[in-house]
């Protein structure tokens, strides 16, 4: 048994109750939860723009201790410290021999993984997010799910890492590769927002201009590197852009929200040869539209971005080792720490702009 939040329903609060937990399977790994971010892809499960059918146990940015390995583990052991990864890498298919195991067919069957009975109540199967579910005290995950970590780093804080901060710092190192003297947009600065904005500063980008609707998450931008703000609620974005770059636009505007007509404001940001790159995840169904000229006319481009293009087993040590260094802010995100039956409380302040990070702690 193990205590989870279940999502029963789309737009209900999660309900925090006991559950079934099974036994391991030999590839597998039991992980008692330290502590668990709650991120925004969280809320779009919970609220149908990411389909995933209910019950379901939700949360996929996690740090945790090895309690238990399966018969085929030899990697890990009993107390082990790990950041979970939501992209479980085969190490064998055609996207993990090319160097992009965050696309491995392995994680994408999972990603919504729910067929592997792990979680049941009263007879029925729970499903659990991206084969991790860190929204309960205890999980049962593949071991590939795993990534150890040093055992001095503190795991509120490690938890981080797992989507958030390598979404965001990936998306500047990894997807867009930014240079340094490079300028760069970013549209929305939440929990991802602010990493994509302290990944461009570590890559030296010349200019970082900020785009919220919230005065509050744009103070925060300063506080990670934001060059300059931009207050989309009071001025045109894409002309503000401008009018900071010489009238040229930027070479890396981030979408970081998942919404159309900011997808079309960091489009019109750009300058020739720029490249949007879109992190956020619009609601499944939503096209976006763009100038076709602007491909053949003006080289500009749109770049998808998974997890940061992280190759997870380098990157998340690595970060974590910038972390250790003092030359990444992780502490800074963490708005609120919470009880894991404050979950829904947590996602209210999500939605008010209260909050960059609230992290749960486990006992
Ligand atoms: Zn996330
Ligand atoms: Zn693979």
């Amino acid at each position: 048994m193990t205590k989870a939040a279940v999502m029963y329903n789309y737009n209900e609060p999660l309900k925090v109750e006991s559950v079934e937990l099974r036994g391991l399977r030999p590839e597998e790994v039991l992980v008692k939860m330290a502590a668990s971010g709650v991120c925004h892809s969280d809320l779009s499960l919970l609220q149908g723009k990411i389909p995933m059918p209910p019950p379901a146990v939700l949360g996929h940015e996690g740090a945790a201790i090895v309690e238990e390995v399966g018969s085929a583990v030899t990697d890990l052991k009993p107390g082990d410290h790990v950041v979970l990864s939501w992209a479980a890498d085969c190490g064998k298919c055609a996207y993990c021999l090319k160097g992009k195991p965050y696309l491995c067919t392995m994680s994408h069957q999972g990603f919504m993984e729910g067929t592997e009975g792990t979680f049941r109540k009263d007879g029925i199967e729970i499903f659990r997010m991206t084969g991790i579910a860190t929204f309960s005290e205890r999980s049962v995950v593949r071991a590939a799910s795993c990534i150890k970590i040093p055992s001095d780093i503190p795991l509120d804080r490690a938890c981080l890492i797992g989507c958030g901060v390598m979404t965001g710092v990936g998306a500047a190192i990894n997807t867009a590769r930014i240079r340094p003297g490079d300028t760069v947009a970013v549209f929305g600065c939440g929990g991802v927002g602010l990493n994509v904005i302290q990944g461009a500063a570590l890559c030296g980008a010349e200019k970082i201009i900020a785009v919220d609707l919230v005065d509050r998450k744009l103070q925060w931008a300063k506080e990670f590197g934001a060059t300059d703000v931009i207050n989309g609620a009071q001025v045109d974005a894409p002309d503000a852009i401008r009018g900071l770059t010489d009238g040229l636009g930027v070479d890396y505007a981030f979408e970081v929200i998942g919404v159309q007509a900011a997808i079309t404001q960091a489009i019109w940001s750009l300058r020739r040869g720029g490249a949007a790159v879109i992190v956020g995840v619009p609601q499944v169904g939503q096209d976006i539209t763009a100038p076709g000229a602007m491909f053949g006319l003006e080289e500009k481009s749109l770049l998808g971005c998974l997890y940061g293009s992280g190759n997870l087993r380098r990157d998340i040590p690595y970060l974590l080792s910038l972390y250790m260094q003092k030359r990444l802010k992780l502490d800074e995100l963490i708005s609120r720490r919470i009880k894991l039956e404050e979950i829904n409380a947590a996602f209210e302040a999500m939605e008010k702009g209260e909050v960059a990070r609230s992290v749960i702690v486990y006992s």
